[in-house]
């Protein structure tokens, strides 16, 4: 038998890619190929990437240059770029990057073997057509072996929404769900390998609609109840949700699906009415106010998270100081902020107005340090309470495992005996600035 071939895959951004680089890994591994885990092992480098923000090409050709060295100890070490940027710059890749043998978009991941045998054969191959069939369903089926509690599992790709600062419509095409029967049948299978809590992932999750084997249409809330009725899995989280796309029975999910957990991503970008307007965001500061309370009524502990940009073309300070009060009255658990960060194709790429990068600069310091102040009271004020703990992995000190609470907390516990994908009571003792510590009830 051939000794197998070693893969290494860098991935940059999102939660979906990182699930999109698991199901590459098992794809070539059809083709003989195992995972290691530094780039100096492998036969093949994957650089899945990301465009949301400036300079992802630029990252991508400079991971090269770092790499290149590699390729003159041993000749046959091949290179792909995949996701975002390969979707967006496949061709300048190519033309710029002789080095490059492959180029796949996002959407033709399941065409890799085959691109993989004829890179091997000494061609370049290059994909990055948006066909639309279900990668994930022509991708070879996931293999058995066991892993660990916890799991991605992509629902929905694509994005119709085009706000006008955003690449995803463009590099990840329209919204697609995944039918309902393979969801559940890929959450069966994640399960009986181990996974206890699995988190649907899509750009706008929480506009997912299939069909379900009734013949009904489906929407996120029915398939998160379907996936509830699975005994061994104990955990669901989605991300992420779009403000306008949060359906009725979906709040109500987050009030009696004991499985569901008490966490929400849901970005709002700006405090501004007249911003939200020019981003295309299609809610407002005051749909999302009336939102936020009839999620916290359905569930009063909930930890609310969000996305925030700032310097936005054409983003005054009284509009800034829209934001800062739009975060006081919301009081969020934990955000990503970001800087206005142009990119070409888009519609706000073009607008005149663009804020002095010092401008966005000094309002990013203020919102982060809100955002920080938020997230450090939110856990201090879990100090005393039980929580539920899913253990993960041995933490750095002896006889110590950490695990996610269901606010997706770290939590560091001492106690012999603990296991991965153990799911335990939890008292909170102390809260860190990244993580909290507790003892077992
Ligand atoms: N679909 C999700 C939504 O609508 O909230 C977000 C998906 S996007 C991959 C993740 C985050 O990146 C966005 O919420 C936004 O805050 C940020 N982002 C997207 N485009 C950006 C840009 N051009 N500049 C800065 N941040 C950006
Ligand atoms: Fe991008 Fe807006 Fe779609 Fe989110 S909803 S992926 S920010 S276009």
């Amino acid at each position: 038998m051939s000794e197998p071939k070693k893969l290494f895959i860098k991935t940059y951004g999102c939660q979906m890619n990182v699930y999109d680089s698991e199901r590459m890994a098992e794809a070539l591994g059809g083709q003989g190929y195992t995972e290691v885990a530094s780039p100096e092992e492998a036969d093949m480098i994957l650089l899945n990437t990301c465009h949301i923000r400036e300079k992802a090409a630029e990252k991508v050709y400079s991971e090269l240059g770092r790499l290149r060295h590699l390729k003159a100890a041993k000749p046959d070490l091949k290179f792909g770029v995949a996701g975002c940027v390969a979707q967006a710059e496949g061709r300048e890749i190519m033309l710029r990057q002789p080095m490059v043998d492959l180029v796949v978009g996002p959407q033709s991941y399941h065409r890799l073997p085959e691109m993989e045998a004829r890179v091997r054969s000494g061609e370049r191959a290059l994909d990055t057509e948006m066909p639309e069939e279900d990668k994930f369903e022509k991708l070879k089926h996931r293999p058995k072996a066991k892993r660990g509690p916890t799991a991605f599992l992509t629902v929905q790709e694509g994005c119709d929404k085009f706000c006008a600062f955003c690449v995803v419509p463009y590099t990840r095409g329209a919204e697609v769900s995944r039918p309902v029967d393979r969801v559940l049948r890929e959450a069966r299978d994640l399960v009986e390998r181990g996974v206890r809590e699995i988190t649907l992932l899509g750009q706008n999750v929480n506009a997912y609609h299939s069909e379900g084997p009734d013949g009904r249409d489906w929407g996120l809330a029915r398939l998160v109840r379907a996936l509830a009725e699975i005994d061994d899995l104990k955990r669901i989280r989605f991300t992420t949700s779009h403000p306008n796309d949060m359906e009725d029975d979906l709040i109500a999910a987050h009030g009696d699906c004991e499985k569901l957990m008490p966490y929400l991503h849901l970005p709002v970008q700006s405090g501004s009415d007249r911003i939200l307007k020019r981003m295309n965001r299609s809610h407002t500061r005051d749909s999302y106010m009336a939102l936020i309370e009839r999620i916290r009524a359905a569930r009063p502990d909930i930890a609310i998270s969000g996305d925030f940009i700032v310097g936005f073309p054409e983003e005054t300070d009284a509009d800034f100081r829209d934001t800062m009060a739009l975060v006081e009255q919301v009081n969020y658990a934990a955000c990503f902020s970001f800087k206005y960060s142009s990119r070409p194709g888009t519609p706000a790429a073009d607008r005149g107005g663009q804020v002095p990068a010092e401008v966005a600069s000094a309002r990013l310091i203020e919102l982060q340090a809100l955002l920080g102040r938020q997230q450090q009271d939110f856990m201090r004020a879990m100090v005393g309470r039980e929580v539920g703990v899913l253990f993960e992995k041995p933490g750095r000190h002896a006889g110590q495992m950490v695990g996610k609470s269901d606010h997706l907390h770290a939590v560091h516990v001492t106690s012999e005996g603990l296991q991965p994908g153990d799911l335990r009571r939890v008292r909170i003792t102390e809260a860190g600035t990244n993580s909290l510590a507790g003892v077992l009830l």
